[in-house]
Parts: C-alpha cells; sequence; structure tokens
C-alpha cells in the first residue's frame, strides 16, 4: 500500500546501457521505450508511470542530481506510488544507490536497476532487470528496505553492493553479505534484512554540497604520498582506502595526521571487502597508529561509498565528532 492512495509505481530514466541503442541511432531509448520492450510488464498489473528525467551515461551523474532525483521520487510516494524504480547506467550505481539509502525517508522501496548488455544486443539483460525491479519496487516484502538494487533477479542492498565486474551480465555482487533477496518465479523473496538508520537531511544546502569535496586516496606499493599535498586547500574531507586492514606506508603517516588536523580522514580497505581493524596492528601506518592521529574509522564501507556518506554528512554542516559518530554507526 502506498503511503497516499495507491498510484503502482514510478520508473525515472536516467540513461545508462540500458538506454543504449547501438547500431546507427543515436539518440538514446526514453523510459517509454524502454518498458515498452519488456515482455509481462503489463501482465504484472502494476500501474507504471514513466518519467524521462536524464539521458547521460552514470559517470557523468552529480550528487545534486541524484537528490533531485530523490525529491521526485519522494514527491511520487507522498502522492501515493507504492514505490519508485530508477533506470541508470550501472558504473556508479553502487554509489547513487547508497547516496538515496542514506536520504530516503520512506516505507516504500527505492529500486534501481540498469543493464549490462545494449538493447539489441543478444542476451540483453535491461528488459529482464526492469521486469525484476518493478516487481520489487511493488512489493510488500520490500517496504522498510530503504534503497535496493535489483540486477539478475538479485535483490542487494545498497548499503553493501559492489559492482565488482566490467561486463559480466553478473557484474553486482555483495561480497560481505550475499544479496538480501531473489526474484524467484515473479515472486520477491527477501531472506536478509539490513540495518536502517534514521535518514540523513536530503535537501541539504547546494552550495555547501559543492563547496564540501572529498578526495579519495588509494594507497599503493611505495606511495610517497605526493598526490596528498596541498589537500587543505582544495578539499574539505579526505577518505583512505588503505592496504589490507587500514595500513598505510609509514612516510604517510605525518601528512596523514597532519590532514586528519585540518578536515576529516577516513580509514577505509581498499581490499574490497571486510573492515579495517581498530587496534590489532601497532606498526608506524597500522590502523591503530592512524586512529591515535585522529583518523576515522570507516568500518566496514568501501571506500567509494564512505566517500558518498563523508560528504553529505560535510553538506549538512556535520563536525568531526558527527562524522566520527555517523560513521561509527553506519561503517
Ligand atoms: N556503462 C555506462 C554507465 O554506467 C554506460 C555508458 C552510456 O550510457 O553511454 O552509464
Amino acid at each position: 500500500m502506498g503511503e497516499g492512495c495507491a498510484l503502482g509505481v514510478v520508473l525515472l530514466a536516467l540513461g545508462g546501457t540500458i538506454s543504449v541503442p547501438g547500431g546507427a541511432r543515436g539518440a538514446r531509448l526514453s523510459g517509454a521505450e524502454i518498458t515498452a520492450a519488456v515482455p509481462g510488464l503489463t501482465d504484472l498489473r502494476v500501474p507504471l508511470e514513466v518519467r524521462d528525467v536524464q539521458a547521460v551515461p552514470s559517470g557523468s551523474l552529480t550528487f545534486a542530481q541524484v537528490l533531485d532525483v530523490v525529491d521526485v521520487a519522494s514527491r511520487a510516494v507522498a502522492e501515493g506510488a507504492d514505490g519508485v524504480v530508477v533506470t541508470q547506467g550501472t558504473d556508479t550505481l553502487e554509489e547513487t544507490a547508497f547516496l538515496a539509502d542514506l536520504v530516503w525517508p520512506h516505507e516504500a522501496p527505492f529500486v534501481l536497476t540498469g543493464a549490462m548488455r545494449q538493447p539489441a544486443m543478444a542476451g540483453a539483460d535491461g528488459p529482464a532487470n526492469v521486469l525484476a525491479a518493478v516487481r520489487v519496487a511493488a512489493a510488500r516484502e520490500a517496504r522498510g528496505a530503504g534503497a535496493l538494487v535489483v540486477l539478475g533477479d538479485e535483490v542487494h542492498a545498497a548499503r553493501w553492493v559492489r559492482k565488482t565486474h566490467s561486463t559480466s551480465p553478473a557484474a553486482f555482487s555483495s561480497p560481505d553479505t550475499g544479496p538480501l533477496g531473489h526474484v524467484v518465479e515473479g515472486r520477491v523473496r527477501l531472506l536478509l534484512a539490513a540495518p536502517r538508520h534514521e535518514p540523513l537531511a536530503a535537501g541539504c544546502d547546494r552550495e555547501r554540497l559543492e563547496a564540501s569535496r572529498v578526495a579519495l586516496h588509494v594507497v599503493t606499493l611505495d606511495d610517497d604520498g605526493a598526490q596528498l599535498q596541498g589537500l587543505e586547500a582544495t578539499h574539505a574531507g579526505l577518505v583512505v582506502a588503505g592496504f589490507g586492514v587500514g595500513h598505510v606506508p609509514d612516510v604517510l603517516v605525518p601528512r596523514l595526521g597532519t590532514l586528519a588536523e585540518h578536515m576529516p580522514v577516513v580509514l577505509t580497505s581498499r581490499t574490497g571487502s571486510g573492515s579495517v581493524l581498530r587496534h590489532t596492528y601497532k606498526a608506524p601506518g597500522s590502523e591503530t597508529d592512524l586512529l591515535r592521529r585522529g583518523l576515522i574509522d570507516g568500518g566496514f564501507l568501501d571506500p567509494y561509498k564512505s566517500r558518498v556518506l563523508l560528504r553529505l554528512l560535510l553538506a549538512s554542516g556535520a563536525g568531526r565528532d558527527h562524522i566520527a559518530k555517523a560513521f561509527a554507526v553506519r561503517g
């Protein structure tokens, strides 16, 4: 049931591979063309309202645009929609989904999907993904689950999902948890629930959002930290993707300590799954050393999702203590 009077599902089209026609045709497919190519969609008897919002590669989306999409979706739910589907490119989907999840205040599901294969390719996956996404958006089982990513008949929590392959149709996985559930014979089966938290304010000041630039530094073998020079002048925050459990070369420690005196610096792991540690290793450049120098523990949040959370917190005016608490709860 919707929060007003039920209107079914609203689908917002943002572009991406699912909209790339291939061949000689230049213009992207509209949302109506994408849904018209989905076998079985009308048989669901879910009223579907389709709106074209953007038509871009997902790498060109901005935080502000995604927050605008959340606003549009939010209004649709307030007006009675049971759920929302967003179709977009897959490249930044793990980030946009988490951004939406952090601010989504409704019980109604916010479902993101896309395609790995263009519509004209053999075995195009877009139609099946849209069908499954609409089923999830309309499903009672998915209510209260926040933002969900549906591809390959798997339902992933925005909080955990990663794009882990560049071309495979099975490119999305949740390495720490596995999928929350599946769409089986058209039925939405959720086997797990991701923890939900109070939504952060979506309507953050857009000027402050632009100014809240967050850098991501991936440490590498023999890293001398030259990329970290002068960061205080250009950025408001930093995410460090450390080795393994959150380690960096010892030569980087003074620089990171100084940066942490000027801006929030979040420590994460570059490995792709698992959490950083807090107090197991003590050497210079270890997690214990870095946290003692003021870096913030990113927990299980990967570098990309940490960057999303940190930027949103900075844009809402949060100070270091508030940011550290938010990572303690969500990391
Ligand atoms: N893989 C790209 C994306 O994530 C698709 C590029 C395109 O839409 O042109 O958006």
